[in-house]
């Protein structure tokens, strides 16, 4: 396969102790280097299956085949918009929405401790493994909570997700065990805002919208 057609598993933009007390080294470590990888490497591995079948033309089950690169690639995408989402608590990470997009928050929700508050709440109650994502809808430019179940359902379609919290149990357990709204408090003290903002404002003045 060409190099530029797989998926490769980034490096953190921090290292692996810099996000404690919040998200512990050990927790960042399995989440990063075996659950990420998974995804990369089952994506990777759909599409070395699927180049084989029709370089052969031999039959592929397309159903399984789809659900599966969904599933991996919707993995991989969120996973990669993850580790920037976060910084080091005061370096970076922390704190309150910065420029257009705290504009947009205010507009939208009424103010950063209701859009907290909604948010906090869907990634709380997100049924079994899955993720709260912000994202921005083109056509109305008005910016919208997901709650994504596993790493693909409820998804709208071709609206930019900006920022993304991961809350199936791999990305907490060993931290907060089963107390999954104590890991989405944490949350909020590594946010970081600069790159959030960054991508609102590109999405913002991107010629992107659906026509
Ligand atoms: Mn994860």
């Amino acid at each position: 396969m060409e190099a530029n057609k797989v998926y490769v598993l980034p490096d953190l933009p921090y290292g692996y102790n810099d996000l404690e007390p919040y998200i512990s080294e050990q927790q960042l470590r399995i989440h990063h280097d075996k659950h990420h990888l998974t995804y990369v490497n089952g994506a990777n591995a759909t599409f070395e299956k699927l180049d084989a079948a029709r370089k052969s033309n031999a039959d592929v089950d397309v159903k399984a085949t789809l659900k599966e690169l969904s599933f991996n690639i919707g993995g991989h995408v969120l996973h990669k918009l993850f580790w920037p989402t976060m910084a080091p608590a005061g370096k970076g990470g922390g704190g309150a929405p910065k420029g257009k997009l705290a504009a947009a928050i205010n507009e939208e929700f009424g103010s950063f401790d209701r859009f907290k508050a909604e948010f906090s709440k869907a990634a709380a109650t997100t049924e079994g493994s899955g993720w709260a994502a912000l994202a921005l809808d083109k056509l109305t430019d008005r910016p919208i909570i997901m709650q994504i179940e596993k790493h693909n359902v409820n998804v709208y379609p071709n609206f930019r997700i900006v920022m993304v919290l991961d809350v199936w149990e791999h990305a907490y357990y060993l931290d907060y065990k089963n107390e999954r709204p104590k890991f989405v408090d944490a949350f909020w003290n590594i946010v970081n805002w600069e790159m959030v903002n960054e991508r609102f404002e590109d999405v913002l003045e991107c010629s992107c919208a659906i026509t």
